[in-house]
C-alpha cells in the first residue's frame, strides 16, 4: 500500500543535455509517484548510489570518462538489487547484449520510444519493490524463526529443570517415607517377636507409641504432598466462614497445646477482629509455624502468639527464641523443598519435607494476605502471617481514619 503512495526514486545519468532534460518529462507525464532525480557524469552517479537507494537507474551507455558498462558494475556491485536500464544507440546490439550479461534490467534504444521506455521503467520499479517486500518478509522469518528458536531453547530449559525438580522431588520423597516406614516395619517385626514369647506387655505399648509416631509423621508428609499437587494444578479450594479471630486462636492454641501436653499462657485478651478465614487452612498455617518455633528453638523456651490490628489488616506472628535463619536462606525460606542446610534440630525431631511454608505461604496468599518473616541469628525468628480484617461496607464510614495499630491478644506457649 505504502509504494503506491510514496514517491520511487530513480536516477538518470546521461552526458547528454537535451534527453536529460526530456526524459524527466516524459516521467512526470506518464507516470506517477516517480520521483527522477539527474545527471550528467557517471562518477557522480556512483556517489548518489553509495548514499541513495533508487528504485531504478536509468543510464547510457556512451560517456565519456565512465562509461555505461563500467558504472552498471559498480552498480552491481553496491546494490546489487537495483534494476538498471542502458540507454544504447540503434544497431549496437554488441553493446546492448554487453550490457545484458554485465547485469542490466533492460536496454533502451536511441531514438527513444517513450511508450517502450515508461514500460521498461514501468516494469524495472515494480520488480525493485517486489524485491525489497521479499527481503522484508526474508528478514521478518528469519526473525521470527529466531524467536521460535529462543522460545524452543528457553522450553528445553523449562523441561529440563522440571524435570531436576520431579527427580530431586522423587528423591526427597522416597528418602523420606523410606524412614517412618522401615520404622513401622521393624516395630511390627520386634512386636510380633515378644509376642511369640509372651512378655509382650509393656514392650508392645512402646512399640505401638513409636509406630502412631511414625503412621502420624507418614500422615503429615502425605498430606504437605497432596497440598502442593492440589495448589501446583490449582485445584486448591478454600471453605471460608467468619470468626472473630481472637476467638478462633485461643479455641486453636487450647487444642494444640493440650494436644501436645504444654503449658498455655494467655496474656491478654482484647477486643473481637473479624475476618472471613477457611478455619481448617488457617489451623494448618498456625500449627506449622508452632511446630516449626518448637523444633528450632530449646525446650522450655517459651513460644509468644501475638494478634495485631494495623488498619484494615490483622497480624498474627508466632515468636521463638531458637536458632534463627541465616540472612542468605531467607529469600529462600517459602520456596518448595527449601531447608537450610545442616540446620540443627531439636532432639526427638527430623526435618521434613521442606513444604511446610511454602504451603502456608500459597494458603495465606490464597486469603489474600501475606506471610513474612524477621529472625536474627542465635536469638529466634518471628513469622508474621497478615491477612485482610472483614469489613462490613454497610457500617464502615469511609471518611473515618483507618484503625492504628494495637494488640488484641498475646498468649505464651512454653514447650
Ligand atoms: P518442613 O515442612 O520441612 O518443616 P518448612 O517449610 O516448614 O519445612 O521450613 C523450611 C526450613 O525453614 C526448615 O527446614 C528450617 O531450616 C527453616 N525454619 C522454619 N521455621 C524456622 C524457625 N522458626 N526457626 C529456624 N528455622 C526455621
Amino acid at each position: 500500500m505504502d509504494e503506491e503512495i510514496n514517491n520511487s526514486p530513480i536516477l538518470i545519468v546521461d552526458d547528454d543535455a537535451a534527453l536529460l532534460q526530456a526524459l524527466p518529462q516524459v516521467v512526470d507525464l506518464r507516470m506517477k509517484n516517480v520521483q527522477v532525480e539527474t545527471t550528467d557524469s557517471a562518477q557522480h552517479a556512483l556517489e548518489r548510489v553509495k548514499e541513495f537507494d533508487f528504485d531504478a537507474i536509468i543510464s547510457d551507455i556512451k560517456m565519456p570518462g565512465m562509461d555505461g558498462i563500467e558504472l552498471l558494475a559498480h552498480i552491481r556491485e553496491l546494490r546489487p538489487d537495483t534494476p538498471v536500464l542502458l540507454i544504447t544507440g540503434h544497431g549496437d546490439h554488441g553493446l546492448a547484449i554487453q550490457a545484458i550479461r554485465g547485469g542490466a534490467y533492460d536496454y533502451i534504444l536511441k531514438p527513444i520510444d517513450r511508450d517502450a521506455f515508461v514500460n521498461a521503467l514501468q516494469r524495472a520499479i515494480q520488480t525493485r519493490q517486489l524485491r525489497r517486500k521479499v527481503t522484508e518478509q526474508q528478514l521478518a522469518l528469519s526473525l521470527h524463526a529466531k524467536s521460535l528458536e529462543r522460545l524452543v531453547e528457553k522450553r528445553t530449559s523449562e523441561l529440563v529443570s522440571a524435570n531436576a525438580t520431579k527427580d530431586k522431588f522423587l528423591d526427597i520423597v522416597s528418602q523420606e517415607l523410606k524412614s517412618p516406614l522401615s520404622n513401622l516395619k521393624g516395630m511390627t517385626q520386634l512386636m510380633l517377636h515378644q509376642l511369640e514369647r509372651g512378655d509382650a506387655t509393656t514392650a508392645v505399648h512402646q512399640g505401638l507409641v513409636d509406630m502412631e509416631r511414625s503412621i502420624t509423621r507418614t500422615e503429615v508428609l502425605v498430606q504437605d504432598l497432596l497440598d502442593t499437587s492440589l495448589m501446583e494444578t490449582n485445584l486448591f479450594v478454600l471453605h471460608r466462614k467468619r470468626y472473630n479471630l481472637v476467638d478462633l486462636c485461643r479455641e486453636l492454641l487450647d487444642a494444640y497445646t493440650t494436644r501436645a501436653v504444654l503449658s498455655l499462657n494467655c496474656e491478654l485478651l482484647g477486643d473481637p477482629i473479624v475476618v472471613d478465614i477457611d478455619k481448617d487452612r488457617f489451623s494448618q498455617v498456625l500449627i506449622n509455624l508452632l511446630s516449626n518455633a518448637r523444633k528450632f528453638s530449646k525446650k522450655g523456651s517459651p513460644i509468644t502468639i501475638t494478634l495485631q490490628q494495623s488498619g484494615y489488616e490483622v497480624i498474627v506472628s508466632v515468636q521463638d527464641t531458637g536458632i534463627g535463619i541465616p540472612e542468605e536462606y531467607l529469600p529462600n525460606i517459602f520456596e518448595q523443598f527449601f531447608r537450610v542446610p545442616d540446620v540443627r534440630i531439636q532432639s526427638g525431631n527430623r526435618p521434613g519435607l521442606g513444604l511446610g511454608l511454602f504451603i502456608a505461604r500459597k494458603i495465606v496468599e490464597r486469603h489474600g494476605g501475606h506471610i513474612e518473616v524477621q529472625t536474627v541469628l542465635g536469638q529466634g525468628s518471628v513469622f508474621s502471617v497478615v491477612l485482610p480484617v472483614y469489613v462490613d461496607p454497610t457500617v464502615i464510614n469511609q471518611s473515618d481514619p483507618p484503625p492504628s495499630l494495637h494488640t488484641q491478644a498475646v498468649w505464651t506457649i512454653t514447650h
